[in-house]
């Protein structure tokens, strides 16, 4: 069935913001790994606007292999999704694979994920194991992942997990959408033809923080869901017919209760009132939110900016 060509080049792409601290650890232990891998390979550096001395560490690191890491400097701070797709329009591997700068996604992975390809298979998604995030997280993600499957309809274990790999078909299809708020996991599943999930080592932050805000990881999360189904608007619609079905009934029973069985009006029940009004009140404006986070995003789309752009490739 399947049809193993094996991978000849491997294109490794890494984002990088602010990840000084990392770097230096980052280069001993990925490029052993690389090297190791018995074929030609290249690196890809996506540096998203960093403020700190990463672009210059990434330099001083890339002089060292010479032909073998280009550095894509993107002119300021993006994202990380942005950053990754910015180095997907310049990777001349057959093979790709994604990693995170802070080796929370072992490199010593590479080489399972670099056999599934070769195996035939178009995208191969980590599933971290043991995962070493906070509490907050990884309860975070479980719900995420169950919702996301809920209403995209896509199959996936670990959405969040960035260590993937991707076949050149895959990649090309990628590179040939244009939107603006997007996640690449997700893009990757709806391309690939035959996909699959390994189980992955999963570390902690080796240095410094998460560039993850609360608000950015909500925000993403809204990219996820907003980017790939129209089922959160169209449960908004079904939750409109519900609740006036429900309102409908609930007067016709007033109506009888107040001319067949009591024969006298009634006016209690006044916080009852209250609390069913501010629930509604509350659905309404979640629901107009929804509406407005599908708004947001065309008017991103219809503005037309750019998404990234390179100031620069180094080593090219
Ligand atoms: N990153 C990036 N741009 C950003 C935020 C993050 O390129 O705006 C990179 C970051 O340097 C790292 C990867 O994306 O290599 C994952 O970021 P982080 O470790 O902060 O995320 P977390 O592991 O907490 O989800
Ligand atoms: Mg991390």
């Amino acid at each position: 069935m399947r049809n193993p060509i094996p991978i000849k080049k491997l294109s490794v792409v890494i984002p990088i913001y602010n990840e000084e601290a990392n770097i230096p650890q980052l280069f001993p232990r990925l490029m052993p790994v690389l090297e190791g891998l018995g074929r030609d390979y290249e690196l890809l550096l996506a540096d998203d606007g960093s403020r700190d001395r990463s672009m210059e560490l990434l330099k001083q690191n890339a002089a060292q292999y010479p032909g073998k890491v280009k550095i894509v400097e993107l002119a300021r701070n993006f994202g990380q999704h942005p950053a990754i797709l910015a180095a997907f329009r310049n990777v001349t591997g057959d093979g790709v694979i994604t990693l995170d700068a802070d080796l929370q996604n072992p490199p010593e992975e590479i080489p399972k994920l670099l056999a599934q390809l070769d195996e035939g298979f178009d995208v191969v998604g980590g599933v971290r194991q043991n995962r070493q995030d906070t509490f907050f997280r990884k309860f975070a993600s479980k719900i995420v992942n169950k919702v996301t499957t809920l209403i995209t309809g896509m199959k996936l274990q670990d959405y969040g997990c960035m260590l993937r790999g991707y076949s050149r078909e895959v990649i090309d299809q990628i590179n040939l959408c244009e939107e603006n708020s997007t996640f690449i996991p997700a893009l990757g599943l709806l391309f690939g033809r035959r996909t699959i999930e390994i189980k992955v080592a999963h570390e902690a932050r080796s240095s410094g923080r998460t560039k993850y805000s609360l608000y950015r990881l909500v925000r993403l999360n809204f990219d996820l869901m907003t980017g790939f189904s129209v089922v959160p608007l169209q449960m908004f619609t079904l939750l409109g017919f519900a609740v006036a079905a429900g309102g409908l009934s609930f007067g016709a029973y007033l109506l009888v209760r107040r001319f067949l069985l009591l024969r006298h009006s009634e006016a209690e029940g006044v916080f009852t009132l209250f609390a069913l009004a501010f629930f509604v009140m509350g659905v309404l404006m979640a629901g107009l939110g929804i509406v407005g986070e599908y708004i947001g995003r065309i008017y991103q789309e219809v503005r037309g900016r750019p998404r990234f752009t390179i100031r620069k490739i180094h080593g090219a």
